[in-house]
């Protein structure tokens, strides 16, 4: 069993560090919240009282933390761990940030001889709980390897996408997509329901048809079309649309590096975006249905 390093120990990283204490892992966690901290100290974690300390002797370093930013600043920004991590280390940042700062964590890690792998998750807070995430791996095959020993702790289905960044390039690109199938399943669920169908009826024969999608099938933005989803649940729970408005965020950065021809997404941001405005940020991200329901 390994000792490893946990920073962020929020709705996705606390259930995560748990599962790895469950596991049998030593658990070194540390989060600028007392509450995170208490909450995993509970279940067994050794509760550090910065991210320094709690990386030193780690085999392992993980860390879950909102945005690029805070990446960067904790493994390269003045007060970052970078020179508190053992050479033999390996770091997995399953954070979904910007495949740039990535790959600039990466090279910056690489240059003190420590090896770096970009692993952003999908599953939600569902999938951290019960230990079933899906992990999209950017780094070396080698690294990847490695890597599983912790992974597999925390996740069922775990992806090796490509050299670091990757992980979260194949993240965005799959969020993008998810947010364009939502709004257009919300859009042409509403247009019958506009014209005089049931919901339920006109999932069922799109479910039968070319039309049908992951959304359609599992998460239907419809209320009470499916028991047991957000839709059906005043759209609590699930993946706040203010994350999605994030991903698209970077997908849009992404696609503007790259230059490629995006007009799907962007027109899913700006959906997404302006819902978010209108003071949905916290509610799941099939509630982007009440924006084409009639009022
Ligand atoms: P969260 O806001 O619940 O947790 C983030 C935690 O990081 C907080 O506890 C915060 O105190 C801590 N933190 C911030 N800066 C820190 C620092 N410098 N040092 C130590 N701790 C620090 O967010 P979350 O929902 O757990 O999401 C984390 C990441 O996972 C994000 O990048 C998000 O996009 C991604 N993600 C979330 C979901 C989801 O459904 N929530 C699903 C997939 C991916």
């Amino acid at each position: 069993m390994a000792t490893v390093a946990f920073i962020g120990l929020g709705n996705m990283g606390g259930p995560m560090a748990i599962n790895l204490v469950k596991a049998g892992h030593q658990v070194q966690a540390f989060d600028l919240s007392a509450a995170a901290l208490a909450q995993v100290e509970a279940e067994g974690a050794v509760v550090a009282t910065s991210a320094r300390a709690a990386v030193q002797g780690a085999e392992f370093v993980i860390s879950m933390l909102p945005a690029g930013k805070h990446v960067a600043a904790l493994y390269l920004g003045e007060q970052g761990v970078a020179d508190d991590i053992a050479p033999s280390a390996l770091v997995l940042d399953c954070s979904t940030i910007d495949a740039a700062t990535a790959r600039q964590v990466g090279a910056g890690l690489a240059a003190q001889g420590i090896a770096f792998i970009d692993a952003p998750v999908s599953g939600g807070v569902g999938g951290a709980k019960a230990g079933t995430l899906t992990f999209i791996v950017g780094g070396s095959a080698a690294n990847f390897e490695r890597a599983k020993t912790v992974l597999e702790a925390m996740g069922k289905n775990l992806f090796h996408a490509g050299d670091v960044g990757a992980g979260q390039v194949a993240k965005i690109c799959n969020n993008m997509l998810l947010s364009i199938l939502m709004a257009g399943t919300s859009e042409a669920l509403q247009l019958g329901i506009d014209n005089g169908l049931d919901p339920k009826v006109l999932s069922d024969i799109m479910l039968k048809s070319s039309g049908r999608n992951w959304t359609l099938e599992l998460y239907n933005p419809c209320p009470d079309v499916l028991p047991n989803v957000p839709s059906s649940n005043d759209y609590q729970g699930g993946f706040m649309v203010d994350l999605m408005a994030k991903d698209l965020g970077l997908a849009a950065e992404c696609a503007q590096l790259s230059q490629s021809a995006t007009p799907m997404g962007s027109q899913a941001r700006n959906l997404y975006v302006t819902h978010q405005r209108q003071g949905h940020g916290k509610l799941d991200f099939s509630s982007i249905f009440r924006f084409f329901a009639k009022k």
